[in-house]
């Protein structure tokens, strides 16, 4: 007999719109989270503000929580892996193991969208050029978020509020040597975003961006990017950092000016390493219990090209959000609506499995 039934594996805002989806059709949903919290990595990772409006990331991922709290279509799993599947489209029936207890239980799903994520590039992973777990006052964007949560922008190093901060694009992400040739497509706009952020909490605080082309569009061109150098007075400068020493208790960053075409050695108080998206350890084992074929770097295939933009190499399975590639939240709940839709359909009248 076929389960009605559709299994969302991940708790961010991929697998939360999902669930919401899926609910308001009226679809049974199981949603199984490995952490003991929803929210993705807004959340893990104590991401401060979010956009469009800088909206404080923790009551937007708790609006989202709520819309599927006590709904009587959804039943939730925290602290749960999927740990094997077994049977096809229609007849799934799935292992969930609890990440702390090893206590096992069988789900049996007609249809499962997996939306288990991203994870950070680990700057420590490259060349150490950039020094990330030599000096203190070289961070990430993840770090910076943290940062700017807790309202205090200041050297890790010193405590004291830093006088330049720049940011290096591209950490991680459009590098053939890493084997990561592909763009990360938020970090252009994120570190822009935390370029206003910086200016407004330590508004003496000169801002650069050191990037190699800036990539955004829509909201993040117009909203972000044009108001962070007109308004906030951020200076974008197009350069390759080739190194990071330390002078005294400050930083030098040594590179090129391409533009200028000329050596650029500037000193900083605080480095911020824009780092890429990666698949989360997550989306690579669940890919390959669910045996859906991935990308080269790990993402999630989506193989049926632009007219189905959700479904994966196996039939009754879609994917929502980053575990499919980089993508802002805009994306990722587009996707996210799509995929709930398809599951749906498919739960309800055996259409659409993506074949
Ligand atoms: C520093 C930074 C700031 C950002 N700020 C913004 C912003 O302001 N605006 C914007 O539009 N975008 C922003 N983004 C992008 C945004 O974070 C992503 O678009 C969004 O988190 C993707 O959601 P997701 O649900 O696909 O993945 P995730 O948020 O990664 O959530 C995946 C979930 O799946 C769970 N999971 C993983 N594996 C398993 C498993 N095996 N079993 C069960 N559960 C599992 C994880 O624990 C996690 O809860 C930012 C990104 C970064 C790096
Ligand atoms: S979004 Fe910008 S910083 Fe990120 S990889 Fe693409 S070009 Fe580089």
């Amino acid at each position: 007999m076929p389960s009605d039934k559709v299994l969302v594996i991940g708790g961010g805002p991929g697998g939360l719109e999902a669930t919401r989806c899926l609910a308001d059709l009226g679809v049974g949903v199981v949603l199984v989270e490995r952490r003991n919290a929803l929210g993705g990595m807004p959340i893990q990772a104590s991401y401060a503000a979010l956009t469009h409006d800088f909206a404080d990331a923790e009551e937007v991922m708790n609006k989202m929580i709520a819309d599927i709290d006590n709904r009587s279509e959804v039943s939730m799993r925290l602290g749960q892996e999927v740990t094997a599947c077994e049977g096809e489209a229609g007849n799934f029936s799935v292992t969930l193991t609890g990440s702390g207890n090893g206590s096992a239980e069988k789900v049996e799903a007609g249809s499962i969208i997996v939306s288990t994520g991203f994870d950070h590039f680990d700057p420590g992973r490259e060349t150490q050029m950039y020094g990330y777990y030599e000096f203190d006052d070289v961070i990430t964007i993840a770090d910076a978020e943290k940062m700017l949560k807790a309202d205090k922008f200041v050297r890790p190093s010193n405590g004291q509020a830093p006088e330049r901060v720049c940011f290096i694009q591209c950490v991680g992400s459009r590098d053939r040597r890493l084997g990561n040739e592909y763009c990360s497509k938020v970090c252009c706009g994120i570190a822009s975003k935390q370029s206003i952020e910086v200016r407004q909490k330590v508004p003496s605080a000169k801002v650069f961006i050191f990037y190699i082309d800036m990539r955004m569009y829509g909201f993040w061109e117009q909203e972000i990017y044009w108001p962070a150098q007109e308004k906030h007075r951020v200076n974008y400068i197009r350069g390759i950092v080739t190194e990071i020493l330390k002078k005294g208790d400050r930083l030098i960053v040594r590179g090129e000016d391409t533009t200028m075409g000329r050596p650029m050695e500037v000193e900083m108080d605080i480095v911020v390493l824009s780092v890429g998206m990666e698949p989360s350890a997550g989306t690579k084992a669940v890919s390959k219990l669910l045996g859906i074929s991935q990308d080269r770097f790990g993402f999630i295939e989506t193989p049926h090209g632009s007219l189905d933009t959700v479904a994966t190499s196996n039939p009754g399975i879609f994917v929502a959000g980053a575990a499919a590639g980089p993508k802002d939240l805009d994306d990722t709940i587009s996707m996210a609506g799509a995929a709930a839709a398809k599951a749906a359909a498919f739960v309800r009248r055996g259409v659409g499995a993506g074949v």
